[in-house]
């Protein structure tokens, strides 16, 4: 343990994200010096982009389904997730001035949907509560000496601290400041970090020229996907998604990309089924596919009796061999289980979030690590990945605050910790 006696112990904080300023914040509340250090020119710029389509923050469904959402991480996730739960998030938002409501699907987002004013807000309290932040501050690993080398606009720069939060981020959308440098460096001090790879990501189909062309950008709405993972679990999900030029994308997609993702990694592609007509059963589509259809070209048969048009007429056609057309059968199986074989997922910069990172293996209760005492780790570089739906910066959040109390039991300030929260 580094408890500095006769001074403030002095904590850096590298990375500007939500889950670095939720471990600014603990700490500031106890009696320690924060300096968190940003590379970019400011901080939470991945934070502000999830704002921009409609900021979702969390989710008010139950404990149990929401914990569910963690996966594989679920057991590791759930004390974390426990002590700053969906409710105690909201509530942390409501005191910075900013409201939250409920959506007709049970996500929660700030009252006007955007992240700038809550981040403001925040900010705004951190350097009151004594925060002191770098932009433009990039942290290049460890000196020789052992201090924190940094990369700043005077030059480099070394840095000792009592204790380290990295809180770096993923490798999705480098260009907002989370690149993944960090995993050869933290592999170089004997840490065990899973490789990166996209989640809630979109994926490729290989789709024909004429496809492509006709219906890139088509949104795909009322569609049920099935899916069988390698371990024989079947997914089923309700929504919608978008046919882009090199695959499939949206909301249905992300919510089953971690099984898709895996299946690829160990198969070489991944076949989702795409029920069509979900609204009625195989019999009713058969007899309806059966009926006779005169002089009407099948198209505009299957557009009046099954309502099969536009995009997914082109799926159709697209992902079945013209016999299947003679065969009433085939046809209907297809309308009802279409099997579109997914190719590869589309690059992690591209991906919403990645997964992968620092293994909790590595990592005490505190989420320090123990081949690096006095460094600890939180966020989405953390081995644990969730679907879209706020569970993300949940769980970004709830790391944050881990890391922080962490900190503060490995610097003997625990009970500050206790009635810093
Ligand atoms: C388009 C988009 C929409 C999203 N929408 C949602 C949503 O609605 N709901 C939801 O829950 N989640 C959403 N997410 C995911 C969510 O934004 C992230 O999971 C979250 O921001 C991760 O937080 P973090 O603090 O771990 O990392 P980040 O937010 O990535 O922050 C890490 C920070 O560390 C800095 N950094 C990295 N390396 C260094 C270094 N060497 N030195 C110094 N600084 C460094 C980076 O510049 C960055 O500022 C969305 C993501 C994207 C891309």
């Amino acid at each position: 343990m580094t408890e500095a006696a006769g001074r403030r112990p002095r904590v850096a904080i590298i990375g500007g994200g939500p889950a670095g300023l939720m471990a600014a914040e603990v700490l500031s509340q106890a009696d320690v010096a924060v300096d968190l250090f940003e590379a970019m020119p400011s901080v939470g710029r991945k934070f502000l982009m999830a704002g921009k389509g409609g900021m979702n923050i969390t989710h008010s469904e139950p404990r149990e389904p929401f914990l569910g959402r963690y996966g594989a991480r679920r057991d590791v996730m759930t004390p974390i997730i426990d002590a700053f739960a969906p409710e105690a998030l909201r509530a942390w938002i409501h005191q910075l001035g900013v409201d939250t409501f409920v959506g007709s699907s049970g996500r929660v987002f700030p009252t006007d949907m955007k992240a700038a004013p809550l981040l403001r807000a925040w900010l705004h309290r951190l350097r009151e509560q004594g925060v002191r932040i770098h932009v433009r501050h990039r942290w290049t690993g460890w000196g020789a000496d052992g201090a924190l080398r940094l990369s700043t606009p005077e030059g480099e720069t070394s840095l000792r601290a009592d204790a380290v939060v990295l809180a770096l981020g993923g490798g999705s959308w480098a260009r907002l400041g989370s690149d993944g440098a960090w995993v050869s460096w933290l592999r170089a001090r004997g840490v065990d970090v899973a490789s990166l790879v996209p989640a809630n990501c979109g994926f490729e189909a290989g789709w024909s020229e004429h496809f492509r062309e006709r219906f890139a950008g088509e949104p795909v709405k009322a569609v049920v996907a099935h899916f069988r993972d390698v371990s024989g679990r079947e997914w089923q999900r309700q929504g919608e998604f978008v046919v882009s030029a090199a695959g499939l994308e949206g909301s249905l997609i992300y919510a089953l990309s971690a099984p898709l993702r895996d299946a690829i990694a160990q198969l070489g592609s991944a076949t989702l089924h795409l029920d069509l007509a979900p609204g009625k059963t195989l019999e009713r589509v058969r007899a309806e596919v059966a009926h006779p259809r005169g002089s009407r070209s099948m198209a505009s048969h299957l557009q009046s009796r099954v309502g099969i048009a536009g995009v997914k007429a082109g799926l159709l056609r697209e992902c079945t061999s013209r016999d299947t057309y003679d065969d009433a059968d085939a046809l209907a199986a297809a309308i009802k289980a279409l099997p579109v074989r997914l190719l590869a997922p589309r690059p992690i910069d591209e991906a919403i979030s990645s997964a992968g990172g620092v293994r909790f293996e590595a990592m005490n209760r505190g989420l320090m690590l123990e081949a690096l005492p006095g460094v600890f780790c939180a966020g989405e570089m953390l081995d644990w990945e969730a679907p879209t739906g706020g569970y993300l910066l949940t769980g970004c959040f709830a790391t944050g605050r881990a890391a922080a109390r962490g900190v503060l039991a490995w610097l003997g300030l625990q009970a500050v910790a206790e009635t810093a929260s």
